[in-house]
């Protein structure tokens, strides 16, 4: 926590606001860092640049060096497109946990949470689909991943909702599939409650509060955030403002809902060939959306699941007992067997 004294006059007056890059602005800058990277002349890095909305200078120059690390490690001389697309996922989503153990339970109900944000994603108007994995990355256990398709300032009362749309997908999903729900989804549910306050409260989104800022930050004693807040309305608005909250989370989770119900082959053909694929990518789930199977092979290291150790472990236990019989016969009829055979 900060202390507000720091900012009193005469302390740091001069202050400069650090927009996130534009396009051009992104481009320039992986130019700099590029500069003393070896990179193959195949690759695109205006592509990079428009692939990278949203990222800030730190995050580019974090992708270059990843990219430099992973063609690295494969003892390649040059960068190809393909390490800084990797680099580039493992900025936006954290890195790969491939070797977190799951049940096949819950590998299956992650693949459908996931596959439900997907299908949602693509029937409204949200942002395109990035990737979508069962890959735990980071704290997340699977991830589906949107990307602008270009650079975004504000964001439309109808963007907002679609989002809302969105998170409710996966609980959703979960729910059509096994008929129960799990704790995967609290931080969907988070998001879409904040985006839904928001609305209301600070976009003054809501026909019936009409455009009023509630909640105004006052000024509190220190900079850590909402410690305190003091409540610039009545116990009677807060209902209303409640209630508001409660709508249009609700309309959301209902329109959700009708879309997954309705386009359960389109959820279920995602959800399958995540559990067989682990990512796909935007084109694999426009094939699979299209009503066609990948062709391409699937990963050769894959995810292990509680069960194939048990698998595992029980060949192995077989293997191991056969190995003692096999040498108790040698010991015990070895001799024996010598002069008995045919
Ligand atoms: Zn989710």
């Amino acid at each position: 926590v900060l202390d507000p004294a720091m900012l009193r006059p005469g302390r740091f007056d001069r202050r400069g606001v650090v927009a996130l890059p534009d396009m051009a602005g992104r481009g320039s800058i992986i130019a700099v860092h590029t500069k003393k990277v070896p990179i193959c002349d195949g690759v695109n890095l205006d592509s990079l640049a428009r692939g990278t909305p949203g990222f800030s200078g730190a995050d580019l120059a974090n992708m270059v060096n990843e990219a430099a690390l992973i063609a690295a490690k494969c003892n390649k001389t040059e960068v190809l497109q393909e390490d800084f697309e990797s680099a580039k996922d493992k900025v936006l989503m954290g890195t790969e946990r491939k070797s977190m153990i799951f049940s096949k339970h819950e590998l299956i109900n992650t693949a459908y949470h996931e596959a439900g944000h997907t299908l949602v994603a693509k029937l409204v108007n949200a942002d395109p689909v990035h990737k979508v994995t069962i890959i735990p990355r980071g704290r997340a256990l699977g991830l589906t991943q949107m990307l602008p398709e270009e650079d975004r300032y504000s964001v439309t009362k109808s963007y907002t909702l679609d989002q809302i749309a969105v998170l409710y997908g996966g609980r959703i999903a979960e729910d059509l599939k096994f008929g129960d729900i799990t704790t995967g989804a609290g931080n969907d549910i988070d998001r879409a409650t904040e985006l839904a306050r928001k609305m209301v409260c600070e976009w003054g989104m809501s026909e019936s509060i009409g455009p009023i800022s509630f909640g105004k930050k006052g000024d509190s004693i220190f900079l850590g955030k909402d410690i305190q807040q003091p409540q610039d309305y009545s116990a009677k608005t807060a209902e209303k403002i409640d209630e508001e909250v409660k709508r249009i989370m609700t309309e959301q989770y209902d329109r959700a809902y009708k879309i997954l119900k309705e386009n359960w082959d389109q959820l279920s053909a995602i959800a399958e060939a995540l559990i067989v694929y682990e990512t796909l990518s935007s084109t694999d789930i426009d094939t699979l959306m299209g009503g066609d199977k990948l062709t391409r092979e699937p990963p050769k290291v894959r995810m292990t699941t509680r069960e194939d150790l048990a698998n595992r472990q029980q060949k192995s236990n077989e293997e191991a007992e056969k190995k003692a019989k096999d040498a108790d016969k040698d010991t015990l009829l070895g001799p024996l067997a010598d002069g008995a055979t045919d």
